[in-house]
């Protein structure tokens, strides 16, 4: 069976109505955990994802969802593939990525977690409360300007 650019640009495609379990607004291919996609001589579809953080819980169902999607668009030989190397960096997440997280008011990673900025009132004057938030993947914050607590998603790479 011979792809096409164009079979592969819809699925990618499709791969981004996969949203992260951890925060729904942003999909699977923006978080960088889609790596690849292939489709092998005997039409198996091969995607091949990095899991986020080491013994990060989301990894099973980030092949469950993916497999669920693929299902759905009609696609019955799927072979879903993680790789360790190279490792998941926050440096994957494009700007609008960032952008999004921020609009959801969890902050996005910044370099070495040094300046973390309130989602709700901008204020980069803000104080860690714990190294853990609501997943292992973020710490919580509060802000000392508007007093809200929120998470920051973790510098990782
Ligand atoms: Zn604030």
């Amino acid at each position: 069976m011979m792809t096409t650019t164009e079979e592969h640009k819809e699925i990618w495609e499709f791969l981004t109505e996969v949203p992260d379990p951890e925060i729904p607004v942003i999909n699977l291919v923006e978080l960088g955990v889609v790596r690849a996609v292939d489709v092998t001589e005997d039409g198996t579809l091969k995607i091949t994802i990095t899991p986020t953080y080491t013994g990060c819980p989301a990894k099973k169902l980030f092949e469950d969802l993916i497999h669920e999607k693929l299902v759905e668009k009609g696609f019955e030989k799927i072979e879903i593939e993680s790789v360790l190397s190279p490792a998941w960096t926050t440096d994957w997440l494009s700007e609008e990525t960032l952008q999004k997280m921020m609009d959801e008011g969890i902050s996005p990673p910044t370099d070495g977690d040094k300046v973390i900025q309130c989602p709700n009132c901008k204020s980069k004057d803000t104080k860690l409360v714990s190294q853990f938030g609501s997943t292992p993947c973020q710490s919580l914050y509060t802000c000392n300007e508007c007093k809200e607590p929120f998470n920051y998603f973790k510098c990782h790479r």
